[in-house]
């Protein structure tokens, strides 16, 4: 580690798997000065993937995940408060509680969330879920032990096919929605998705490839009754699982979201502010400071669990 930041005040947004063992790098490695992380869950940092295996199995509770220290980061946690973005100048996080967090550097880790449901009173409806957060899984697995009569789960990626295997595993019915052709066929390719799939078939899934649900249907109540899908047909379902995949936050950071999204290089190259592309694919929004005056680094970002995740460093050009 460099001297010169061996003192200097170091912020990690994102209080989760990545940002917790990034903290106990820090002083692993020597680092003795002050050090904040930043989480916007009111939790301690917690293990997801046990949310859609024992908690959604009923097997263990929602609060029981927590990740364990393998040393104490000996850092300040500012958890149930969201970064809102970078001061325009000097380098700080500014902060949804109005505070405002001076760094030399920055470790961005805010991860994913669940891909939302497009239509947001359709996702609003009471049995309609995501499964991201220890409080998503708590309320689903409240649900399932409920004993409902169907679920219906969108998308047969890693969290829907676990959630199938979890209701069949309750005696529950459950009907998969996947608009590919085969279950986790995106991540496995096609031999295993196909064997993914006799294997749902076989434990009474009822898996429906190639088609995309069209529209979520409540009661006069507002509760969750079915759905409707792109084949025409309709499922009657008491409790819907949202499972479409993750996207990145990154939203609160702005100027550099375009940058991290599509791993532009940084710091732009002398004279891509005169009207040359960073690259070719990416065009720079109209309001980019010019790069002269950014003084945001350095600078990382590790930016969730994604098939192209990335760590991008943004270095200061000062
Ligand atoms: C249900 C489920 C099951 C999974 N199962 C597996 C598995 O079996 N195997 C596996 O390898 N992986 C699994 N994963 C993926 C694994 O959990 C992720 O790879 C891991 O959580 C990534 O950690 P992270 O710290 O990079 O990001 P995240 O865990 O996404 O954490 C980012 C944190 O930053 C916070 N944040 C976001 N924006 C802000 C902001 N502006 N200000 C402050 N805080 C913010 C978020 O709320 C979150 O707490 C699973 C994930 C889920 C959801």
């Amino acid at each position: 580690m460099p001297g010169d930041f061996r003192e200097g005040p170091i912020v990690i947004v994102g209080a989760s798997l990545a940002g917790l063992r990034a903290a106990e790098k820090l002083r692993e490695e020597g680092f003795t000065g002050s050090l904040t992380v930043v989480g916007d869950e009111p939790h301690p940092p917690y293990e997801r993937p046990p949310l859609s295996k024992q908690v959604s199995l009923g097997m263990s509770a929602a609060d029981t995940t927590g990740l364990p220290m393998r040393r104490d980061p000996d850092a300040d946690w500012r958890l149930g408060v969201r970064a809102t973005g970078l001061g325009p100048v000097g380098r700080q996080v500014l902060l949804a509680d109005g505070e405002s967090l001076p760094y030399d550097r920055l470790l961005i880790a805010t991860g994913t969330r669940a891909r939302p449901w497009p239509q947001r009173e359709q996702a609003a409806l009471d049995g309609v879920f995501s499964l991201r957060t220890r409080d998503d899984s708590g309320c689903l697995a409240e649900r399932l032990a409920a004993g409902p009569r169907r679920v219906l789960g969108i998308g047969a990626g890693f969290t829907g096919s676990e959630i199938a295997s979890a209701c069949r595993e309750r005696g529950i019915e459950v009907t998969v929605a996947e608009r590919g052709t085969a279950p986790l066929v995106g991540a496995l390719g096609g031999t295993l998705a196909k064997l993914a799939a006799g294997l749902q078939w076989a434990h009474g899934v009822d898996l429906r490839c190639g088609v995309t649900v069209t529209a979520l249907c409540g009661n006069g109540s507002g509760r969750f009754t079915g759905a409707d899908l792109s084949d025409g047909s309709h499922i009657d379902a008491d409790v819907c699982v949202i499972a479409m995949g993750a996207v990145r936050n990154v939203e609160w950071l702005e100027y550099y979201q375009g940058l991290i999204e599509t791993a532009a290089p940084f710091p732009p190259a002398p004279g891509a502010a005169d009207g040359h592309p960073l690259v070719t694919e990416f065009a720079l929004p109209s309001d980019v400071p010019d790069s002269k005056g950014l003084s945001h680094g350095p600078t990382v970002a590790l930016t969730g669990h994604l098939p192209d995740r990335r760590l991008t460093e943004v270095r200061s050009t000062g």
